[in-house]
């Protein structure tokens, strides 16, 4: 690992502050430190913002809910009001990492992951991503993992997160501050598509630093969410595909509104609101399912190894809109009361 400066500023204002081009933000440090470790990211400062206080999770004036960017996924996962509000929230943070990982890793590094491309990783190899200009051997090469949509010619790559797919469905607003002031960045338009610079994640400008995150009121969606994870093995792992769907239904039991978005498909979240508009006012059933699942797969592409994947996104955007439909499906339901994170990791 590079030698490293380490500062732990008090506040906020002194934080803003203290950013250079070739520091790096660090709190939990879940992917941070493996990306130093590997000598993929080489930062000449960390900043260590853990005492920024920026942890609260309450409700907003609007009947929202704000979100620190440095409460933990586990406090978040398990917190009254996300369980209460937003099951979807907690069901897609709980399906990813361990519990060990998710007591660590916070809000904000959550979004700002980076892909678990193997070649991202693997300083032998070119990596568009890594260093710009050099190619992207995942095209024709180990790609079972990548994306079959909004990929570029100069990277294929996906983003892991789940929680971002639960936050795209949710309609977040990410709220950032830096030297120049603050603003609020829609959800759909904070991470990015590879294009021509995948080198690029999000749209989070140097300096820029994420304080928290807002949802708007839940509404009738907290009674018919599900998020389904698509993975090989049970637990720890990325997802091949995963699905966050959330439902209102009227009186007659047709669809009022409808979210939809996946993962484990493109460098980002994949949400189409043609496709969730092709939902609103049918009754529920496999065949308008399909159709909205056939829109937002629109263009969907193999890069060799995952062309499993359409086929496989299809049939979890029925099954996900079908639970949804049932029900909402609660968090930890299978063990017991408290929090399963704790005792695990204890
Ligand atoms: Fe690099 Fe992206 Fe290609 Fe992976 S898919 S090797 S991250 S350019």
């Amino acid at each position: 690992m590079n030698p490293f400066a380490l500062v732990s500023p008090a506040g906020l204002d002194r934080a803003l502050l203290e950013f250079t081009p070739d520091s790096q933000w660090i709190a939990g440090g879940t992917n941070v430190l493996d990306l130093m470790k590997e000598g993929v990211a080489r930062p000449a400062r960390l900043i260590d913002i853990t005492g920024l206080g920026l942890s609260q999770i309450e409700s907003t004036e609007r009947g929202g809910l704000r979100i620190g960017a440095l409460a933990s996924n586990a406090d978040t996962a398990w917190d009254p009001l996300v369980l209460e509000a937003y099951p979807l929230l907690s069901a897609a943070i709980l399906a990813g990492a361990s519990p060990q990982i998710r007591n660590m890793a916070t809000n904000g590094g959550n979004l700002l992951q980076r892909t678990r491309c193997v070649y991202f990783y693997d300083l032998g190899v070119p990596c568009n991503k890594r260093e710009p200009g050099t190619g992207c051997p995942a095209i024709g090469g180990l790609s079972r993992q990548h994306a079959v949509l909004g990929a570029s010619k100069y990277c294929i790559a996906t983003h892991p997160s789940d929680m971002c797919v639960a936050l795209a469905a949710l309609d977040a607003v990410v709220h950032v501050h830096s030297r120049a002031g603050s603003r609020a960045i829609p959800f759909a338009d904070f991470h990015r598509l590879p294009g021509d610079d995948p080198q690029r994640d999000s749209t989070l400008a140097d300096g820029e630093l994420i304080t928290h995150i807002e949802l708007p009121p839940a509404g009738q969606f907290v009674n018919h969410s599900a998020y389904i994870k698509v993975r090989d093995r049970a637990s720890y792992a990325f997802a091949l595909v995963s699905v966050a769907a959330a439902l209102e239904l009227d009186a007659a039991g047709a669809i009022g509104a409808a979210r939809l978005a996946l993962g484990g498909v493109a460098h980002k979240p994949w949400r189409r609101t043609d496709a969730e508009a092709l939902l609103v006012g049918q009754l529920p059933s496999d065949a308008v399912f399909e159709a909205a699942a056939d829109r937002l797969l629109e263009g969907a592409t193999s890069q060799g190894q995952n062309g499993f994947k359409i086929t496989m996104a299809r049939r979890a955007i029925v099954r996900a809109l079908s639970t949804a439909t049932e029900g909402t499906p609660r968090a930890g339901h299978n063990d017991g009361p408290g929090r399963p994170d704790l005792k695990e990791s204890q």
